[in-house]
């Protein structure tokens, strides 16, 4: 990392120890055992979009995302899974703390989420336990067992251990912070992937 990156990084991390409050310090304390991990740029179609979201502005966590982005090992985690080209080309993710992100801790991983706006991402599961922090626009969720509910900035949507959800954002965007615990090392996978190679 140069210095100037570094600094990105800890900007971004001091921004979501900022927003890491509350029910989301209930669900995963915020680490004190962080160490920095070497990031490997890489970008995908929606690092653009994410950089020419005019929404991310209004959240100081959000912004520092943005900033981060040119920096970032966006995600890959659903490509060659049968999902369609216009998904891979619009949905965004990429780790803070945790494999792929700047920093490393014992218990959690955190994310950026960014779904512009008109995106359906289905029906997904992981052994982790996540808290979806909404921090700007907003999205519907669909959580399994339970009603859909149309979140916005300050909303969580908590999901449980393989705990199937979905989320389809309409009008505008929705960009989320993201928390992870439990079973860090295993990858999301589609519910219905039968459905989405048919
Ligand atoms: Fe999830």
């Amino acid at each position: 990392m140069n210095l100037n990156e570094r600094d990105i990084w800890y900007q971004l991390l001091e921004a979501s120890r900022k927003t890491h409050l509350e029910a989301l310090q209930l669900f995963c304390t915020f680490p004190d055992d962080l160490t920095e991990l070497p990031v490997n740029p890489h970008r995908i179609d929606a690092a653009a979009l994410f950089e020419n979201e005019t929404l991310v502005a209004s959240h100081p966590l959000s912004a520092a995302f943005q900033t981060a982005s040119p920096y970032a090992q966006w995600r890959e985690t659903y490509k060659n899974t049968g999902i369609d080209i216009n998904f891979l080309r619009q949905f965004g993710c990429f780790a803070l703390i945790g494999d792929g992100g700047a920093f490393s801790c014992s218990h959690m991983r955190s994310f950026v989420v960014y779904m512009p706006a008109g995106l359906y991402y289905p029906r997904h599961h992981h052994p982790a336990e996540e808290a979806y922090l909404v921090l700007a626009g907003s999205a519907e969720f669909h959580c399994d067992g339970e009603p859909a509910k149309r979140l916005q900035a300050g909303d969580i949507s908590h999901h449980k251990p393989n705990q199937a959800h979905a989320t389809t954002t309409t009008d505008e965007a929705m960009i989320a912070y993201v928390v992870w615990k439990g079973d860090l090392k295993t990858a999301p996978v589609w519910t219905d992937a039968e459905l989405l190679n048919s």
